[in-house]
């Protein structure tokens, strides 16, 4: 228990674990099995800077290993500790289960705070913890495959693989050992957008089932609909780019660490992120909206869709009866304490849980690791020919339009999206949307199938656990 009276992280995870796993018929040795961390390995380290040896503290906790590599981000916040990297590895084990990524789950921490070092300083602090977790097999292509989390990002990754690959010069495959790369580095056009396009497919697919919308009393589209966002980072910014430029959600306040800006027309949010760019990441100041000091009393507002995308343990049994959003999608990982869920679910609120709606980051680090180990860019050797046959078709039409006089034309717009070949990025977007509509309708098979299911987490633990559950069994446990 922490000092709120609410369960830990870890244990939180763990309890709703057992909300599910008491609904299914697993004997209690595998239950055991599934829900305990295998391991966690905690290295401090020295650093040379400015002038004296700084030591940090750093975490890779391995949750599950019935499939490898096992994977998960490195994460950089001076609030990292063992409880919650474990926490964070347990999700990915389930994460990974239930949208079909072939891997165990893992997370690592490491207790700094980005901001307070330079770009080299940072540099060095991570080619130094890089450098301890690949000794040990805890980076490695085949092993452990670290991606980016809060505070970390594509800048992180790419001196991770250079480090790996300075410690391995002759792995062929060494690029494989850590996704999230930038693209010129072996990464993958998407992938810095991915978890926060994957929180909008995810909410397009919840808005095509009305009877699921009708459960949180939401009827219509997305378009104009009422959203908060909490935290305008990685997955917070894309995910609320996307769902107001292209699904016309209406942004009307975005939460950070200084507050919260409110605007009940609808926030342009490539602008509040250039403002905040050039502001030392800071909302206060910025003009075409009102600024609250206090942030957190925001997730409160009256609004359709409360996307929290910050961090864990923002929704607790303070603030959890408050909260008026008749939906929440869990853009970051554990936003809602075990507590807090039990006090909205029974309100009726709908919660898309954690596992499902963040899961668009590792969909597309799977896709660059597979990437990675076939050395070759998604669609090089199909796009000319995809282009060629549909040329093909245009030119026929068109010449049976003039040869018979049919007077057919096609429009030029048409034209030239048929005649486009897919790209990386188009082939991205394809896998990482039918990985969430897929993911999405195993869950909702089991909550509408099953009596004794409430909610799409406990749905999403059993198709998880059950996934996680066969491969133990086959295996002979
Ligand atoms: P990030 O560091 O890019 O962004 C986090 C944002 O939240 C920052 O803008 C920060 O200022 C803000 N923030 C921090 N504390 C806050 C607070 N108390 N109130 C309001 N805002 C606050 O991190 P991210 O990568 O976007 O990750 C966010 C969440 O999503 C985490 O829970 C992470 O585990 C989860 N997640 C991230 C990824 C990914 O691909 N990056 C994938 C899956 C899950």
């Amino acid at each position: 228990m922490s000092i709120s009276g609410e369960p830990s992280f870890r244990e939180s995870v763990d309890l709703m674990f057992n909300r599910a796993s008491k609904l299914m018929d697993l004997s209690p040795g595998l239950e055991q099995k599934i829900r305990v961390c295998n391991s966690t390995y905690t290295v401090r380290f020295g650093v040379r800077l400015r002038g004296k040896i700084e030591t940090f503290t750093g975490y890779r906790s391995v949750h599950s290993e019935h499939m490898e590599p096992v994977k998960g981000g490195i994460r950089y916040a001076l609030s990292v500790h063992q409880d919650e990297v474990e926490a964070l590895a347990a999700l990915m084990t389930y994460k990974c289960a239930l949208v079909e990524t072939p891997f165990g789950g893992s997370k690592g921490g490491l207790c700094v705070d980005p901001r307070a070092w330079d770009e080299h300083e940072l540099e060095l602090i991570t080619r130094r913890f890089a450098y301890e977790l690949i000794k040990r097999d805890l980076i490695h292509p085949a092993q452990n495959v670290p991606a980016p989390d809060m505070g970390t990002g594509e800048r992180e990754m790419a001196w991770i693989a250079d480090q790996y690959a300075r410690m391995n010069t002759t792995d062929i495959n060494a690029k494989a050992c850590v996704t999230g790369k930038p693209p010129h580095a072996g990464g993958i056009q998407g992938r810095v957008e991915a978890t926060g396009r994957g929180v909008q497919y995810a909410l397009r697919e919840f808005f095509r089932h009305k009877d699921d919308m009708g459960k949180a009393g939401l009827t219509g589209s997305l378009d104009g609909k009422r959203v908060i966002v909490q935290g305008l980072g990685n997955v917070g910014y894309h995910a609320a780019k996307f769902l107001s430029q292209e699904d016309g959600v209406k942004v009307i306040a975005v939460i950070e660490r200084d507050g919260a800006l409110l605007n009940p027309k609808g926030l342009d949010i490539e602008d509040v992120r250039q403002w905040m760019n050039s502001h030392d990441g800071l909302l206060a100041g910025y003009p075409h909206a009102t600024h609250v000091a206090n942030g957190a009393a925001v997730l409160e507002e009256a609004c359709d869709i409360l996307i929290p995308a910050a961090m864990e343990g923002v929704i607790h049994l303070g603030n959890a009866e408050r909260i008026k959003a008749p939906l929440i999608i869990e853009a970051a990982n554990g936003p809602i304490t075990y507590g807090a869920d039990e006090i909205l679910r029974r309100k009726g609120c709908v919660i898309i849980p954690d596992m499902y709606a963040n899961a668009g980051g590792v969909t597309v680090s799977y896709f660059e690791w597979v990437k990675n180990l076939s050395h070759i860019r998604f669609g090089r050797m199909q796009r000319r020919a995809e282009e060629a046959r549909s040329r093909l078709l245009v030119e026929e039409l068109e010449r049976l339009s003039s040869d018979k006089g049919l007077g057919w034309t096609l429009a030029d717009d048409f034209k030239e999206r048929f005649l486009t070949g897919s790209d990386e990025l188009a082939l991205v977007r394809s896998g990482l949307d039918d990985t969430m509509r897929t993911a999405y309708q195993a869950m909702r098979e089991v909550w509408h199938s099953r009596q004794d299911v409430e909610d799409l987490r406990v749905a999403a633990y059993i198709v998880s656990i059950s996934r996680v559950a066969q491969t133990y069994r086959s295996k002979g446990l």
